[in-house]
């Protein structure tokens, strides 16, 4: 390569925008399909648990505090996910889902990762009734 021609691209960058993305100020737009972190609506949830039985990571787990009420914990462990959407595909009610634009998870703190999804009174009794942390499996018995 000769020098004249590094010369003239030194002078072109000078005047042409970055090319890199400017992330964490600009938050860059996904693909319609990606999939982001998991959202949950107990509202439409039955307890079947097929999400959970078909997840390949064992990544998801739903608490019943009360069937008739409707009243669903969704424990979710991010950090364990693949991102496969085979819980989405499983759930025959449309209780969940990946945003394509929630994706910012990283995080310092591990239990970050373990997230339980439902109304606050109800995660507070299911913490209370269960008496585990955030990120335990829990024993049903
Ligand atoms: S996306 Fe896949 S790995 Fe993640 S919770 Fe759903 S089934 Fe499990
Ligand atoms: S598959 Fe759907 S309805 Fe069944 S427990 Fe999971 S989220 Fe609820």
């Amino acid at each position: 390569m000769k020098i004249g021609s590094i010369f003239n691209d030194v002078i072109k960058s000078f005047f042409s925008a970055p090319v890199t993305e400017k992330y964490p100020f600009e938050k860059p737009e996904t693909a319609v399909r990606f999939r982001g972190k998991l959202s949950f609506d107990p509202s439409k949830c039955t307890g079947c648990n097929l999400c959970s039985k078909d997840c390949p990571a064992n990544a998801i787990e739903i608490v019943i505090i009360d069937r008739a009420a409707k009243r669903f914990v969704a424990r979710y462990n991010m950090d364990r996910c693949v991102y496969c959407a085979q819980c989405i595909q499983s759930c025959k009610f449309k209780c969940l889902d990946m945003p394509n634009d929630d994706w910012e998870l990283a995080a310092l703190n591990k239990d970050s990762f373990a997230v339980n999804y439902g109304k606050d009174e109800d995660i507070a009794s299911f913490m209370e009734r269960f008496a585990v942390s955030k990120a335990e499996p829990v024993q049903e018995g």
